[in-house]
């Protein structure tokens, strides 16, 4: 069991030092700040106090010995560990009502016995998530508050305890780093804030030699997802759908046709955040159809 808990990173790249070697089915503890980098600690500061240079801080990388270009990369959550006190935001010009928001205000939220109490009658079940996890990306160096073809910030509320994320590995090592705990978010993030809370994260990390992917994957219970991020929705919901199709295909040994129209009988797309620098959807299929993606 290896812990990760000082090093942050505001950016993902190949560039960045690993914090960690780890190796293939290890076991990896992340204790993650919030978004907000922890800055916000009482409802009474206001957003424009924060040092927005350091927002969406992750924890890591990591190094996973042996993770090479040829193979994929999985990370099974086994528990995520809420801290006491989730923090909310309301910022004008941000998330789907922004141009409605005259004022910024932040609000904190106390967690209590499994529920997020945002009014002493108004009480939210937790579910936590994790809102940014990924990899060193291709090219570039990529702040962690953009998600893309490496994870990032996909604000994906089905990356929670006991689902399974594949990313590909663009570098040796693959450099994972993960931080943006939410104790809870409805799919969309329409205001530009889950419940966001510090957390500590722990992930099974292993290595599926030999199968390349070029976009994030899911697996939990109950579904498989296919994940994708564009600056237009519409794209997004394109790459998605187009992924989960050609592994229909291949999994299943159907056409083209047969494949979409299959999807369109049971396939559900969904949003994950529609917020951020690129927007985020899924596209799930029952494991009754397709027991597992690879
Ligand atoms: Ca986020
Ligand atoms: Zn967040």
């Amino acid at each position: 069991m290896y812990t990760v808990s000082d090093q942050k990173i505001y950016a993902m790249s190949k560039d960045n030092k690993p914090a960690l070697t780890v190796h293939d089915g290890d076991i990896v503890i992340f204790s993650t700040s919030d978004c907000f980098d922890n800055q916000i600690t009482d409802e009474r500061q206001t957003i424009d106090q924060l040092d927005w240079d350091h927002i969406n801080p992750a924890t890591g990388p990591i190094f996973i010995e042996g993770a090479t270009i040829d193979d994929t990369l999985k990370v099974t959550i086994l528990d995520i560990e809420l801290d006491k006190v989730g923090t909310m935001v309301a910022i004008p010009d941000n998330g789907v009502l922004g141009k409605l928001v005259n004022q910024s205000e932040v609000k904190r939220v106390p967690i209590i016995n499994g529920y997020a109490v945002f009014h002493e009658d108004l009480k939210v079940p937790c579910k936590p998530m994790i809102g940014v996890i990924g990899v060193a990306p291709q090219t570039g160096v990529i702040p962690c508050g953009t998600p893309g073809e490496h994870g990032g910030n996909m604000d994906n509320a089905r990356i929670t305890i006991g689902s399974s994320l594949y990313l590909p590995i663009f570098h040796e090592g693959a450099l994972l780093a993960m931080g943006d705990v939410h104790a809870a978010m409805g799919d969309g993030e329409i205001m530009v804030s889950g419940i966001e809370i510090p957390a500590k994260i722990t992930v099974k990390v292993e290595i599926v030699k030999g199968t390349v992917i070029t976009s994030p994957m899911l697996e939990d219970g109950l579904n498989c997802y296919t994940i994708a991020s564009h600056e237009s929705l519409e794209e997004a919901i394109y790459q998605a759908t187009l992924t989960m199709t050609e592994i229909l295909m291949n999994k299943l040994g159907l056409s083209f046709n047969e494949a979409g129209m299959l999807l369109s009988a049971c396939g559900n797309l969904e949003i994950c955040q529609v917020v951020d620098p690129k927007r985020t959807v899924r596209m799930a299929v029952p494991k009754s159809i397709l027991p597992s993606l690879f």
